[in-house]
């Protein structure tokens, strides 16, 4: 391998930091911070007065108060020098598929067209996107790689830094006062785009369906004002958005699939099993009808698994009705848990059989090896997508590429309908890709 330089920030050009930002200044000869009564940073109107008539803008406070006696300063990014040979230190192998897609994005990216990488979870999609980035920088362009949590991007970072060690990365998120400097490659939450105008040449967005983005006119805004005009987006997701998907089916949008996982092997399909009265289990003494047979049966498997529940109140009462009836013993877990983090490791670990949790451990949490029950899947908080995801926590090591995802529900359902065709409509891709 070549001798590794560290990266380290060059310029001359004392102004070169602020390149594709925005940044707050009073200088008048700029753009006006508050312009026909709107926050030029985040687009809000609903302004409040301080004194004076000096306006500012309580929506994006957390980025620094927006006053109307305030300006932008905006200087679109030049980009970096070209490289025909940049430090680049990844060297794995890609499978076909992933090289097949990595081509495919590039040549999107050389047509000028913005791209979707639909992969299942667990494809490696990160790997896929190196030889997109390698491109990139050897064009001297600059590349922007955003996902929707800082569990990501601290996940993502040390990644992105291993690959192209010879490459600036820098990270960015909320919280944590990073000493900024332009960088080739900027790895960051969402939210962090705001404050960039002109200045990418590709923005890569993860989990581009996942809270907080998909919810957000605001991010959609930060994210096209932070792209140069003739940048380019590219989508990753495991369950695009209906927006992308029609978009997709339109053959307006260029789309690859990752449809198998980094094994080779399919996503385990949903299975339904029926309990009528599943609402009414938490008020019950016992545990009855099918979650107590499929219990049963995991038990006697020593197989551990995740039970997900629609409802916060569920959690406690399923708890004490699986101890004090089995031998198992298991956490509970939902958004405003403590010690979420730990009891995660203690699944991991082994130490515990299983956890019952709300949506919140849907995506993002890798546990080798287990098992996946849905109760109460016909509830209005499962949607198609979280169907998906959580299907998608089954089947994650080579050890064990498959397993159980079982859907308890009353009534049939357009929801899990619709997640069962979309799990075969990926299946199918990935057997006519190894056809
Ligand atoms: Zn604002």
């Amino acid at each position: 391998m070549d001798k590794i330089t560290e990266p380290h920030y060059q310029s001359t050009d004392v102004n070169a930091d602020l390149q594709g930002r925005l940044v707050l200044t009073n200088e008048a000869t700029q753009t006006p911070a508050i312009q026909h009564n709107r926050c030029y940073f985040c687009g809000n109107n609903r302004l409040e007065t301080i004194n004076n008539n000096l306006k500012y803008c309580p929506n994006c406070i957390e980025f620094g108060r927006v006053t109307s006696d305030k300006f932008f300063q905006i200087n679109q990014d030049r980009g970096f020098p070209k490289s025909d040979n940049p430090q680049v230190t990844w060297d794995g192998q890609l499978t076909k598929q992933q090289r097949q897609a990595s081509l495919e994005i590039i040549d999107s990216i050389s047509q000028n067209k913005d791209h979707l990488l639909w992969a299942v979870t667990g494809a490696g999609k990160t790997e896929t996107l190196f030889p997109v980035i390698e491109a990139v920088i050897k064009a001297g362009k600059r590349i922007a790689l955003a996902a929707p949590r800082i569990d990501v991007v601290l996940e993502l970072s040390p990644r992105i830094k291993a690959a192209f060690a010879g490459i600036q990365v820098l990270t960015m998120y909320g919280g944590v006062e990073v000493e900024y400097f332009r960088a080739q490659i900027t790895v960051m939450t969402t939210h962090q785009l705001m404050k960039f105008q002109d200045g990418f040449d590709l923005i890569i967005i993860d989990e581009v369906d996942s809270f907080p983005f998909v919810s957000s006119e605001q991010l959609e805004f930060a994210v096209q004002r932070a792209l140069k005009l003739n940048g380019n987006l590219v989508y990753l997701s495991a369950t695009p958005t209906e927006k992308l998907l029609k978009l997709y089916k339109a053959k307006k949008l260029n789309t690859s699939f990752l449809a198998r996982r980094f094994h080779t092997r399919l996503l385990p399909q949903i299975k339904v099993a029926y309990q009528s009265d599943w609402q009414t289990q938490k008020d019950k003494k016992k545990l009855h009808g099918r979650l107590k047979r499929e219990i049963e049966k995991l038990e006697k498997d020593h197989q551990r698994f995740l039970l997900f529940v629609p409802t916060v109140d569920m959690l406690e009462p399923l708890l004490k009705q699986i101890h004090s009836e089995f031998k198992m013993r298991g956490e509970t877990v939902w958004s405003g848990d403590e010690k979420r983090k730990e009891k995660v490791i203690l699944m991991r670990e082994g130490k515990i059989d299983f956890l019952i949790t709300t949506t919140i451990l849907e995506r993002g949490v890798t546990l080798p090896g287990i098992d996946v029950i849905i109760f109460g899947a016909d509830h209005i908080n499962f949607n198609k997508n979280a169907l998906i995801q959580i299907a998608g926590r089954v089947g994650r090591s080579l050890d064990r590429p498959y397993g159980l995802v079982l859907a308890i529900l009353e009534v049939k359902n357009r929801q899990v309908v619709q997640a069962i065709k979309q799990i075969n409509f990926m299946n199918k891709k990935a057997k006519e890709m190894y056809e």
